[in-house]
């Protein structure tokens, strides 16, 4: 009899896990409290900067990529480079949820929008099935968390500087409601380094269309403008991005624009005022969030305690993925943790052995040192992704970072860890 996995949320970490479970033949059902597949990824894009490269071959090397396949033929540009950041791909956020949802009704996996999880049911340290807001049950054979770390707004306004009204659209919908949380488990909350909780997004979308067109222009050229801020304008919010691979000195003195279909500013926020002070900005408005002038959205408030399963400490049918599954940042990390997780999810239905990712891979080394640094009090300050900062230079300094599409296939090859995923 085919067995059922239960996805709560459809970030970028419930799509991979879903498709990673329904490759392997489990029915599928994925449970997303919006309207719109990818979560935050509805206004992310950046892809294969730094070491994501790496983990991005090294999942299609071992069969679990079909999502970064369907990302590299919707991106707008190739090959970018930025401060800090060599050989990036921008993602159009206006095709990606649509080109993904497609794919994955193509292979028959059930997604259920404007459902929110808010109950689990439970037997002993099992759940059994999940209840949504409007009291329908699903019952499941194995569950797996992907609801993020963000907000809901009582977070963003508590910790941040309100609710800026971002892509989560929590007034609407409901805010984000944890199901390990639901199922009973205590979760990490990560911190900043002044002890308060949460961390600040770390980017804002303007509108194209309200730029100067030598600035439109630059950037849809080229991918990429990078634009001076006068000294007296410059802000200070280094220390409180979650991104902390874009907390260089750059991306204080200068407005670092992306092209994803809108205008990404690198900053978690800038006050409307002080850019529209800034030639070639005087008309500018934010789309994304709309109160992108004041703040962000603010995230990583509950991880999953979890093995490198990815199983859930204390619910013996519980996994997690993405931000779930510690303080990673990143659509490349939600994507290779949801693919795990799904592999993993059917293989406990099917009762097999669960597997871990190589540390010989930058993708098993990701998952497993950002465990153990969470594990220390300094480790919860932190964010952890393969593009930069701690992760990165560790990814490097063990010789996991490459860039050599041939030699990462075969070094997945050598590891006897070819379409594991398949
Ligand atoms: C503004 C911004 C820009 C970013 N830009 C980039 C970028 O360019 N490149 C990059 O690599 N990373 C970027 N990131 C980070 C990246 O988006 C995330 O780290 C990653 O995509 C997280 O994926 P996730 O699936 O774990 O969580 P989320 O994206 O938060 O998805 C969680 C999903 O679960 C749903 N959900 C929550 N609770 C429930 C519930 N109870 N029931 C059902 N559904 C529920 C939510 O609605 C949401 O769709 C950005 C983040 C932000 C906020």
């Amino acid at each position: 009899m085919s067995k059922t996995i239960v996805i709560a949320g459809g970030g970028w970490a419930g799509c991979a896990a879903a498709v990673s479970a329904r490759r392997q033949g489990m029915d599928v059902i994925l449970l997303e409290r919006t309207d719109m597949l990818l979560g935050t990824g509805l206004v992310g894009g950046i892809m294969r900067n730094n070491g994501r490269f790496t983990v991005t071959e090294e999942l299609i090397a071992m069969g679990g990529g079909q999502l970064f396949q369907i990302i590299d033929a919707n991106c707008r540009h190739h090959n970018v480079e930025f401060p800090g950041h060599a050989h990036a791909s921008l993602y159009d956020i206006g095709k990606m949820p649509g080109a993904i949802g497609r794919y994955m009704t193509e292979l028959g996996i059930q997604v259920q929008f404007q459902s929110r999880v808010v109950k689990a049911n439970m037997e002993a340290n099992r759940i059994r099935s999940v209840e949504t807001g409007d009291g329908t049950v699903i019952p499941g054979d194995v569950f797996i968390d992907a609801t993020g770390t963000a907000g809901p707004m009582n977070n963003c306004a508590r910790y941040g500087n309100g609710c800026a009204m971002c892509i989560l659209r929590c007034p609407s919908f409901g805010g984000r409601v944890s199901l390990t949380a639901l199922a009973g488990v205590a979760e990490m909350q990560g911190r900043q380094k002044n002890g308060t909780l949460g961390a600040m997004s770390g980017s804002c979308k303007l509108y194209k269309e309200s730029l100067a067109p030598p600035i439109r222009n630059a950037v849809e050229e080229s991918g990429v403008a990078v634009i001076p801020i006068p000294k007296a304008l410059w802000e200070d919010h280094l220390e409180i991005k979650a991104c902390q691979q874009y907390a260089l000195k750059e991306y204080r003195e200068s407005l670092i624009l992306l092209d994803t279909g809108h205008a990404k500013l690198m900053a978690p926020f800038f006050p409307l005022e002080k850019l529209r002070r800034i030639p070639g900005f005087e008309d500018a408005r934010y789309e994304d969030p709309y109160a992108g002038g004041k703040g962000n959205s603010m995230r990583f408030f509950a991880m999953a305690p979890r093995d490198d399963t990815l199983q859930v400490l204390g619910v013996k049918n519980l996994f997690c993925a993405g931000e779930k599954a510690g303080l990673l940042v990143g659509h490349t990390e939600a994507i290779v943790t949801g693919t795990l997780a799904g592999l993993n999810s059917a293989r406990q239905a099917s009762g097999k052995k669960l597997r871990v990712l190589s540390r010989e891979t930058a993708a098993g080394e990701a998952i497993a040192y950002t465990r153990e640094a969470m594990k220390q009090k300094e480790g919860l300050c932190r964010k952890y992704t393969v593009s930069g900062s701690v992760l990165f230079e560790r990814i490097q300094a063990l010789g996991l970072y490459e860039v050599n599409q041939f030699k990462i296939h075969e070094r997945v090859r050598n590891l006897g860890l070819s379409e594991i995923f398949s």
